[in-house]
């Protein structure tokens, strides 16, 4: 069975600062419609990929409904341009397969991640 995570790393922690950070990033504006207030995060490369799963490169806010359903039909189109061919290039590795290049636990994995996503809420804005 799995470990218990660390503290600070379970996946309802990460997914929690995953959203906060798109929406940082994304300036709580839709991606499709450009409207703000209430917004959902949507997954560019699909929630299944866990590689990405809490990348915030790999998330935009949009509006429940419509605007969420319109990002999902456009796929690789909803991302970014600045992060279009890194997203591709990621896509190229299964998680386990990238935790092993870079000869990571999970922990360490986590902990990587979490990080990335601080550091974008660190500077300003
Ligand atoms: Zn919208």
């Amino acid at each position: 069975m799995k470990k218990p995570q660390a503290p600070g790393l379970s996946d309802s922690t990460l997914s929690a600062l995953w959203r906060k950070v798109v929406l940082h990033v994304g300036r709580n504006t839709c991606v499709i419609c450009g409207g703000g207030g209430y917004l959902e995060c949507h997954h560019i490369i699909k929630r299944r990929y866990k590689l990405l799963l809490w990348n915030w490169r790999n998330g935009v806010p949009v509006h429940k409904g419509d605007c969420h359903a319109t990002a999902d039909r456009l796929g690789m189109s909803a991302a970014g341009p600045a992060w279009y061919s890194y997203l591709l290039e990621m896509a190229k590795w299964t998680k386990k397969e990238y935790l092993m290049k870079n000869d990571w636990s999970e922990s360490e994995w986590r902990a990587g991640v979490k990080n990335d996503l601080s550091a974008e809420l660190g500077g300003g804005a």
